[in-house]
């Protein structure tokens, strides 16, 4: 039976303005009232005030609930893309771990672990990957501009993510009385009835617990357009008049009694979703025969592969290549009786997904050249070597002085495996074809328009990074059962 997988997320971040606390605990009880739970996006800083300020009842209902993560401060500069706007890969990883680790243990010291991670604002940049799979954070959940993958879940840098979500995110205008809760039911009733339609699937609503309490968001007020005031002019956001709150959270409790009365609505926290969207590439033996089918590259492209219902990204491709043709190789050159060797006995393990590359770099071999088959089997056992140790695909493979492109190697590759699975023996010479990663598409770059960043900023070098590891990108199917 088709279940529309009804995720409520927020992002609690006011840590300037009292009063939304208050709002946070209205919205914590409305769930403890319908018995169902949301998952709690927590700003360190706010999670340490909630502390300093007393808050156990609002603590004691938070770890009823399912906890996120949405860094350590939000928005005083320098914010993660201002400070990550300038950076390799490496140095970012490093600095994300240096800033952001801190803050993920006070929150996890007061409310437990957290399933979920979501970037502040417009805020992100894919070097903050490492972190979370770091920390154990096995959840992406927000929606942001920079990556998506057609409105679904989706998976990037080995991260499961819900993210630009498209037609299936919605939320109700609470503040907007019964017009808005009108509005809002049939918003989510039409997103429901197509999921159900369609075999079921998650459905994302968010919201701010401050939208209760504040007219205006508390960081716009104080750190707009690049500003850093010191902290002792930090101002609350201005409040709601009296009443208000306690009228919006009315209306968001219909709101939610509406959605959890549907037959077929099952509300799910962030951790529940992990469970239902197991990366089933891992861990999956594939032979040389299915790997060889799957990978056509048809002019060059690369896109995600799929082996039945398991998708494949191109770092998880580029690893089992590299494992078989070797193994292709040996059984063919190196094996005792290569005169019994069969090939079709091949297959490879995936292990994890390895990262994109981190620089890009082209081929010096033109496309329709060639090198020596001698040399192309060195580069992919260096290539093979090199993914292992550094857990990324290399920027180059190198074939003695000529460099390949890493899309290129693939592609290349591809066919070679293709010819030895045909029988036909090492070739003294191979081809060289271009190849292209077809998910950079999938990272948009009109993203900077944050009203917390100085009204030019941009990061370009963020994107680029963002388009490279898009070699990791696949979509997410739903597992049933
Ligand atoms: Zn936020």
């Amino acid at each position: 039976m088709s279940v529309a997988y009804t995720l409520f997320w927020f992002d609690v971040e006011d840590y300037l303005t009292p009063e939304s606390d208050d709002a946070l605990k209205g919205l914590l009880e409305v769930f403890e009232a319908c018995g169902v739970q949301a998952t709690w996006k927590m700003v360190a800083e706010k999670t340490r005030v909630l502390e300093a300020r007393g808050r156990s009842d609002i603590i004691r209902l938070l770890q009823r609930q399912d906890i996120g993560y949405h860094t350590d401060n939000h928005s005083q500069h320098p914010v993660l893309a201002e400070y990550l706007a300038e950076a390799g890969w490496d140095d970012g990883v490093e600095e994300v771990i240096r800033r952001e680790r801190p803050g993920y243990d006070d929150v996890t010291r007061i409310l437990g672990p957290s399933s979920t991670f979501g970037q502040a604002g417009g805020s992100w940049a894919p070097q903050l990957y490492p972190f979370l799979r770091d920390a154990g954070i096995s959840l992406f959940m927000d929606e942001a501009g920079h990556i998506g993958c057609d409105g679904e879940p989706f998976w990037y840098c080995g991260v499961l993510h819900v993210n630009r979500m498209k037609g299936s995110v919605t939320r109700a205008a609470f503040d907007r009385g019964e017009e808005g809760l009108n509005e809002g039911t049939r918003r989510f009733d039409e997103i429901y009835e197509r999921r159900m339609a369609d075999g079921g699937g998650p459905i994302s609503i968010y919201y701010h617990p401050c939208e209760w309490a504040t007219t205006a968001f508390w960081d716009g007020v104080n750190f707009g357009d690049g500003a850093m005031p010191p902290p002792h002019a930090w101002r609350p956001a201005p409040l709601r008049p009296p009443g208000d709150m306690e009228a919006g959270l009315a209306i968001f409790r219909r709101y939610v009694e509406h959605i959890v009365a549907r037959p077929g609505v099952e509300v799910i926290t962030g951790r529940q979703l992990v469970n239902l969207f197991p990366d089933q590439a891992q861990g999956a033996v594939i032979s040389a025969a299915d790997l060889v089918q799957a990978l056509s590259f048809e002019g060059g492209v690369i896109d995600v592969t799929w082996l039945g219902d398991v998708a494949l990204a191109p770092s998880e491709i580029f690893a089992l290549l590299c494992d078989t043709l070797m193994e292709a190789v040996f059984t063919l050159t190196e094996a005792v009786d290569a005169s019994g060797a069969d090939l079709a006995t091949i297959s490879a393990t995936l292990n994890g997904t390895p990262y994109g590359p981190v620089q890009r770099l082209s081929s010096t071999v033109v496309d329709g050249g060639t090198i020596s088959a001698e040399s192309f089997i060195d580069a992919a056992a260096d290539a093979r070597q090199a993914l292992h140790y550094h857990g990324r695909v290399p920027a180059a493979v190198w074939a003695g002085s000529q460099r390949l492109s890493p899309a290129t190697f693939l592609v290349t590759g591809a066919d070679m495996l293709r010819r030895l699975l045909r029988g036909d023996g090492v070739p003294a010479e191979v081809t060289i074809r271009h190849g292209a990663i077809a998910g950079e598409r999938h990272v948009h770059d009109q993203v900077w328009g944050w009203t917390i960043f100085a009204r030019d900023f941009s990061a370009p070098g963020i994107l680029e990074q963002a388009r490279l590891q898009t070699w990791t990108l696949k979509p997410a199917p739903q597992v049933d059962g």
